[in-house]
């Protein structure tokens, strides 16, 4: 696969902004700086960040036991998949897959950078459609994106049909792996070399309780990460995130532990819940959130708000009809939950 032949034209040539940091990097404490215009005056915040991240990248390469020059990082998820999008896709040309009900980000990026839209739902098992997938692909489908485990539904796909696709399209592959560490199915990461037109998304804003410094993280091959390299704003990834991201990430036992506490949250939502009479289904999950069938989800949301509980309404994704998303919170937090759907259901309340 060439993947130089799928990048968008102007890409192609592109001659990156080259920063004071680009051009003189590292030094010793006895030198002086006074090459871009910074305030001198020390406060932590007043140099540039490192463009390329590289005490961050380090850490990441070490914990994912993956090469730091195939990590390019980003002010969250969404503007990786931003500079994908702009390293890929001919405005007004090009097409993407997405495949409803999935994440709502993909289509928004769409639209910013003027690229058509292809849907192909998922089965009603939220599965791969493989063989339509692979059908509604043209000569100008540059990415497939697909969520694995997904949001809004909180199932993994199938390896194997994972595998397929990513074999035959044609075009890029971007598999999101926001949730991958709430599932018991083992990262794409660990094959990743093996496709030359695999990418895969990680962030650190749901297992990691990093949402608010903003960083995603992706892997590709080297080429793709050069490409990657040359489109994204030089200092898009600022001071306080790195130090605040290597700071978490050096406390290992810290996300694992969260992680395991909020499985087991997961897992007791799920068998409490199964006896709220207006709940008829509660979907498997390999996520940190449920998505459960209620008798009429924007009556039960409503009620909810009411008692001071915010839940996500999806009843109108795709196959997603009088469905609620439900983030699996604290052990206080869930019972909050429980006990709202306890007494909208007259159930007997275990609070005293
Ligand atoms: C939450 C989420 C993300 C994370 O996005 P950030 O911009 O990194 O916070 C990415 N993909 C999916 C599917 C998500 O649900």
């Amino acid at each position: 696969m060439d993947i130089q032949k799928l990048l968008r034209n102007n890409i192609k040539n592109l001659k990156p902004y080259s920063s004071a940091r680009d051009e003189f990097q590292g030094g010793t404490k006895t030198m002086v700086f006074l090459d871009a215009n910074e305030n001198p005056f020390e406060n932590g915040v007043n140099r540039y960040p490192d463009p390329y991240q590289n005490a961050l990248k380090g850490l990441l390469s070490e914990l994912k036991d993956f090469s730091r020059d195939q990590i390019l990082l980003g002010n969250g998820s969404d503007e990786v998949l931003d500079i994908i999008y702009r390293a890929f896709c001919e405005p007004k040309d090009d097409n993407i897959l997405i495949l409803p009900p999935t994440y709502g980000m993909y289509e928004v990026l769409a639209g910013i950078n003027d690229v058509a839209v292809k849907k192909i739902n998922l089965t009603s098992e939220f599965q791969l459609d493989v063989p339509k997938i692979l059908q509604a692909t043209d000569d100008h489908s540059k990415l497939l994106l697909l969520c694995s485990p997904n949001n809004p539904t909180g199932n993994s796909f199938s390896e194997k049909d994972l595998e397929k696709l990513i074999s035959k399209f044609k075009g890029i592959v971007v598999l999101d792996e926001a949730y991958i560490d709430f599932s018991e199915k083992e990262s794409w990461l660990k094959r990743l070399n093996e496709f030359p037109n695999l990418i895969v998304t990680q962030t650190l804003s749901k297992a990691y309780g990093m949402a608010g410094i903003r960083l995603g993280i992706c892997y590709a091959s080297k080429e793709i990460i050069t490409v990657l390299n040359r489109i994204k704003p030089p200092y898009n990834v600022n001071i306080l995130t790195q130090k605040k991201a290597i700071e978490q990430l050096q406390n290992k036992g810290l996300a694992h532990n969260q992680i395991n506490d909020i499985l087991e949250q997961r897992n007791h939502l799920k068998i409490v819940l199964k006896n709220i009479p207006f709940i008829s289904k509660i979907y498997p999950s390999d996520a940190n959130f449920l998505l459960v069938k209620v008798d009429d989800a924007t009556k039960r949301y409503q009620q909810l708000l009411k008692l001071g509980i915010v839940t996500r309404n999806r009843t109108n994704e795709v196959g997603c009809e009088n469905c609620l998303r439900l983030t699996v919170g604290t052990a206080e937090e869930n019972k909050r939950i429980i006990e709202a759907f306890k007494s909208l259901s007259n159930l007997k309340s275990s609070k005293k």
